[in-house]
């Protein structure tokens, strides 16, 4: 029975909370709680307080066993009306029937409660409805608990201890809740790992040690949400490159569809000749085409990002030839524009067919898509310098704003002035300077916003050493 409060002393002294005063204990272990809470119980027990534990069953159970371990004779503590322990769910659902704690409900339900416990006695309290509230993610409703208690405490006085788990008020967005329950209480406990360290010198240290956590943590949180940020930036350049993938593949399908439907139409009326069935063949061809092309573009880049090498498939090619096929097809897809290419005699290098084709079909796109009708697009081809061709792509277009030029060869960037209803994927300048550079050559871009740009590709004749 005889307690001594010194055994409390490397814990908050419970004998420190005054009448009247309000305690908050955060915790990391159940067993650290229930110490801290016989503790305050054990000195009210002894010195003929009534004490009434709002708890869990568990903690009840572990509270009590630990009471009566220490000395105490529950039993006839209990006969004399000096503890009293009530269910803390139960005892909630009365006072917050509806999630939220009703203020006249726990006026009246408390009142009640406390005046038949304390007949008068001085009276401690141990509540843990604020932490089940804080457990279920009602933070606000556990303030709003804490300060109906406030008001109640004023009006009957009497000591009050509250218990919080750290976990639940683990998470960084928690912070400003942790603030306001301390703003509830006239003293706050913090957890073991605290008064583990006796030593005063050691304290300060171990401050120091928080403090610097606190500041990494800090940290880490704002990269992480950096991180986040550039997650959700490349999610939605993703989800505009799938829209505009499939309108890509659409369009070609739609031309298709078209020309099988005008075949049928024509063999069943029996008008179809040969030339009706040349000019779609043609159509069928060019569409089929530049959908194959589409699809290898895709899968290039897709090897690429998977970090797998692009095996080139290197022939003899004269790039002046197919730079003049692509000028002369892109011209006729334009809107009046006039693509001229101006060459020099150049010697045929020993490159891959298809991908060049891809990238000068790009540039060259881009140069009419980029441009207003009937502007002039020009395709310098030089002999640079020995062993090497130089290609420049210019038009007098819309031109690259200065702060997206340094990105433009990025896959799915697109400037911030390229309408979005011209169909892009911002994928076919980071393919093209990919298989330019797998040819061990160089790709840049200059450009001015409203006056126009230039792309020059520059290309050595034979692979370097080392290369594919
Ligand atoms: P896209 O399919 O969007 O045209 P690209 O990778 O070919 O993709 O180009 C990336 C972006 O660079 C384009 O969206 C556009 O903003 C800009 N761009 C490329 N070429 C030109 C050009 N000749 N004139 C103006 N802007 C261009």
């Amino acid at each position: 029975m005889n307690v001594a409060e010194s055994e409390f002393a490397p814990l908050l002294p419970p004998s420190d909370i005054g009448q009247s005063d309000h305690a908050v204990q955060f915790y990391e272990s159940d067993d650290y709680l229930l110490e801290s809470v016989r503790a305050y119980a054990a000195v009210g027990l002894v010195t003929g307080e009534v004490c009434l534990v709002v708890a869990t069953s568990e903690h009840r159970a572990g509270l009590e066993k630990r009471l009566a371990d220490g000395g105490l004779d529950m039993v006839a503590i209990a006969e004399r009306g000096q503890y009293v322990a009530l269910d803390a769910s139960s005892l909630l659902e009365r006072i917050a029937p509806g999630g939220a704690p009703d203020a006249e409900r726990f006026a009246a339900v408390l009142a009640d409660i406390i005046e038949t416990a304390a007949g008068g006695r001085r009276l401690r309290i141990f509540g843990e409805m604020v932490a089940l509230l804080c457990c279920e993610g009602k933070h606000q409703e556990a303030i709003q608990l804490e300060s109906l208690w406030n008001g109640l405490r004023e009006r009957h006085g009497f000591s009050l201890f509250c218990g919080y788990p750290l976990q639940s008020l683990g998470k960084e967005s928690l912070t400003e809740l942790h603030r306001s329950i301390c703003d509830e209480h006239s003293h706050v406990i913090p957890a073991e790992s605290y008064h583990a360290v006796a030593d005063a010198g050691e304290r300060l240290r171990v401050i120091a040690e928080l403090q610097q956590k606190a500041e990494s943590l800090q940290a880490e949180v704002e990269e992480r949400k950096a991180a986040e940020a550039a997650l959700q930036q490349s999610l939605r350049l993703r989800d505009e490159f799938l829209a505009s993938i499939s309108h890509d593949l659409r369009t070609p399908i739609t031309v298709l569809q078209g020309q099988a439907q005008l075949l049928r139409r024509r063999a069943l009326r029996d008008t179809l000749d040969q030339n009706a069935i040349l000019l779609a063949a043609e159509q069928i061809e060019g569409r089929s085409r530049s959908m194959a092309a589409l699809i290898d573009e895709l899968l290039d880049l897709t090897r690429l990002r998977a970090g797998e090498d692009l095996p080139l498939e290197r022939t003899r090619l004269d790039l002046v030839q197919l730079i003049q096929e692509v000028a002369a097809e892109r011209q006729e897809y334009g809107d009046g524009h006039e693509v001229l290419v101006l060459a020099q005699p150049v010697n045929a290098g020993w490159w891959d067919e298809q991908r060049l084709r891809r990238v000068f079909e790009n540039l060259i796109g881009n140069a009419v898509k980029y441009s207003p009708a009937g502007t002039q697009v020009t395709v310098r081809i030089i002999a640079a310098a020995v062993g090497k061709v130089t290609v420049v792509v210019e038009d007098h277009g819309l031109g690259i704003p200065a702060a997206d030029l340094p990105h433009i060869f990025e896959p799915f960037y697109r400037a911030a002035n390229a309408d979005r209803r011209t169909s892009g994927m911002g994928i076919g300048l980071a393919g093209a300077r990919q298989i330019v550079e797998l040819h061990g050559g160089r790709i840049g871009m200059e450009s001015t916003e409203g006056k126009g740009s230039a792309v020059t590709v520059e290309l050595p004749l034979e692979p370097g050493r080392g290369e594919a």
